[in-house]
C-alpha cells in the first residue's frame, strides 16, 4: 500500500521515516521524495497489513498522511494508443498488449504525475 506523507520541517529537521521504521519495525520503501528546509513530500510504499500502524505513528509524529489505494487512472474513452505515455514514464507502467492496445501496471506507479502532461488526449489522472 502506498502513503502519501507531507511534514513540515520547521520545528526542526526530525528523521520522521527513519524514528517511524525505528519506532514500528516496519521496512519502508520510499519511492520518491522532494524535501527542502521547511516541508517534504515523501510517497512510501509499506505492506498493506502494516499500514494503518505507519500512518498512525507518522500522523503521531505531526505528518499528514494519505493512504492512496490507486495509482495513475486511465480513461480508456480518450485513449487512442498512441504510446506518448510509455516512454515518459519512469517505472514502466505502460505497455502495449499484441494488439497495439496500452496496458497499465498500476501497482508500479509512483504518482510522479509526469504522463498527464505526455497524453495528447488527456486520458490520465491521479487519485484525487
Ligand atoms: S504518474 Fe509517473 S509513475 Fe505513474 S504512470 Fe504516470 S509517469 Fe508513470
Ligand atoms: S499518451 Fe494518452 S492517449 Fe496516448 S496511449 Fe497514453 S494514455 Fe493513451
Amino acid at each position: 500500500m502506498k502513503l502519501l506523507v507531507n511534514f513540515s520541517r520547521k520545528k526542526g529537521r526530525k528523521p520522521i521515516i527513519a524514528q517511524v521504521v525505528r519506532d514500528t519495525g516496519v521496512l519502508i520503501n520510499v519511492e520518491r521524495a522532494v524535501i527542502d528546509s521547511s516541508e517534504g513530500e515523501a510517497l512510501i510504499d509499506v505492506p498493506d497489513d502494516q499500514c494503518r500502524l505507519v500512518s498512525d505513528s507518522m500522523i503521531s509524529l505531526g505528518a499528514n498522511v494519505r493512504i492512496l489505494e490507486h495509482g495513475i487512472s486511465l480513461n480508456e474513452s480518450e485513449c487512442v494508443d498512441c504510446g506518448a505515455c510509455i516512454s515518459i514514464c519512469p517505472r514502466e507502467v505502460f505497455s502495449m498488449d499484441n494488439d497495439w492496445k496500452l496496458q497499465l501496471a498500476e501497482e508500479k506507479c509512483v504518482l510522479c504525475g509526469k504522463c498527464i502532461e505526455a497524453c495528447p488526449h488527456q486520458a490520465l489522472t491521479l487519485p484525487l
